[in-house]
């Protein structure tokens, strides 16, 4: 019987390395502090909600708020209307409901424990790291921390009321924010929104202003904040993805997942799927010979499926035209590109291959992925 698998960090990646190591027939021991809200957008691809319904039976319609209507819009009064590209789920219930779905599994043990470097459980000689944004994995992974970028976001909820008949997620681009904004509603006049990307700090509060002013003004959205808006990281690595997944501390070999690598999106800063996507090749990178995570298979494997997914050409062509310090016409550029190539990108969006890559691993990674 394989020794079991320690995995330190029980959401998305930490759930997701749990569930595939232990369809290899790894058993894994996961440690996670406690269930609760993470702050985040929430949303996910349809192809992702149709996965954890599908394939995992979560009951994502507790938790989806289907209002398919998105307007990406841009400076200067230019917008888009897209519709049917992705559902708003609540992280709390999502992480519920895959730590209840995951504790039926044999292979899987979750403690509720957290975990400190000086008060830790017993820990296997390859250990996943699953721990996210946070202090732990700034311990762990040491100088790497620093080499990250991050995209500064302003979240906070509240009510709006609209005479808009169609009233829809609503996405913002303006380069000056190097980044996003996005309001998500649903049906109840609920919201959250988020302002950030890789922007300047001083900024980002004059466009928080901005943005409320936008929505009220130019889309007829009356926006009731509940509180004053949080201020929150995501960790990204952008272009030539070089960096080690793996790092030692004290004898052991922590195997980092999810925002631990900084996988979101560079533009959109998307981590939900991308740290299950990671979760999953690590479960890929398994061998039963050896029982343990091959870790140059797992780097090889996700170099290669960062490369065809949010790190194509085309996301790191935007991401540093978001960026670049000095670039005429940049909103009007995105804008152009946004409707000329519309279809094409909201068709890309659809099919939002992190999790094509699961329905169809074999396809496009070039090995065969476990059957389901
Ligand atoms: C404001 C905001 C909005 C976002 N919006 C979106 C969005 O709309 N769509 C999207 O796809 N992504 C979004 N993201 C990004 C997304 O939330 C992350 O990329 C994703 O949560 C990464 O998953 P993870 O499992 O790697 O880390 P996490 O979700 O952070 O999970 C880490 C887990 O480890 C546990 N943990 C940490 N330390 C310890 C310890 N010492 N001992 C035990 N357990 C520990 C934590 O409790 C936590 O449950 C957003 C992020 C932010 C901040």
């Amino acid at each position: 019987m394989p020794q079991p698998i320690t995995i330190i960090g029980g959401n998305i990646a930490g759930l997701s390395a749990a569930y595939y190591l232990a369809r290899k027939g790894c058993p894994v021991t996961v440690y996670e502090s406690k269930i609760w809200d993470k702050p985040c957008g929430g949303a996910i691809s349809i192809e992702y909600a149709h996965y954890l319904i599908n394939k995992l039976g979560i009951d994502i319609s507790a938790v989806n708020q289907f209002i398919p209507h998105v307007r990406f819009c841009f400076t200067n009064h230019r917008s888009v209307e897209t519709d049917g590209l992705f559902v708003i789920i609540s992280r709390y219930t999502l992480q519920q409901q895959l730590i209840s779905r995951l504790q039926k599994e044999p292979n899987i043990n979750i403690l509720f424990k957290h975990i400190t470097i000086k008060n830790s459980a017993p820990l296997s000689s390859q250990t996943v790291l699953a721990t996210g944004f946070s202090g732990f994995t700034r311990q762990i992974i040491g100088k790497e921390w620093h080499k990250r970028e991050y995209a500064l976001t302003l979240k906070y909820t509240g009510h709006f009321r609209t005479i808009s008949q169609n009233p829809g997620h609503l996405m913002f681009f303006d380069s000056r924010l190097k980044g996003y904004g996005w309001m998500f509603c649903n049906n109840c006049s609920h919201f959250n929104i988020g302002i950030g990307g890789l922007i300047e700090k001083n900024i980002i509060y004059e466009k928080y202003e901005e943005f409320i002013k936008m929505l009220n003004d130019r889309f007829y959205y009356d926006i009731r904040p509940d509180s004053p808006p949080d201020a929150w990281k995501i960790p990204i690595i952008l272009n030539n993805w070089n960096t080690p997944v793996s790092f030692y501390k004290n004898g052991i070999e922590y195997i980092g997942v999810g925002d631990v690598l900084g996988l979101a999106h560079p533009v959109i800063a998307a981590g939900i799927e991308p740290a299950w996507q990671s979760g999953w090749l690590v479960g890929e990178s398994y061998d039963r010979a050896t029982h343990s995570i091959d870790v140059a298979q797992y780097r090889h494997l996700l170099k290669k499926n960062l490369q065809l997914t949010s790190r194509k050409p085309f996301d790191i062509l935007i991401s540093n035209m978001l960026r670049m310090k000095r670039f005429p016409f940049k909103d009007q550029l995105s804008y152009a590109l946004m409707k000329l190539f519309h279809k094409k990108i909201t068709g890309q969006i659809k099919n939002y291959p992190w999790f094509a890559m699961v329905h169809d691993g074999n396809k496009k990674t070039g090995f065969k992925a476990d059957a389901f």
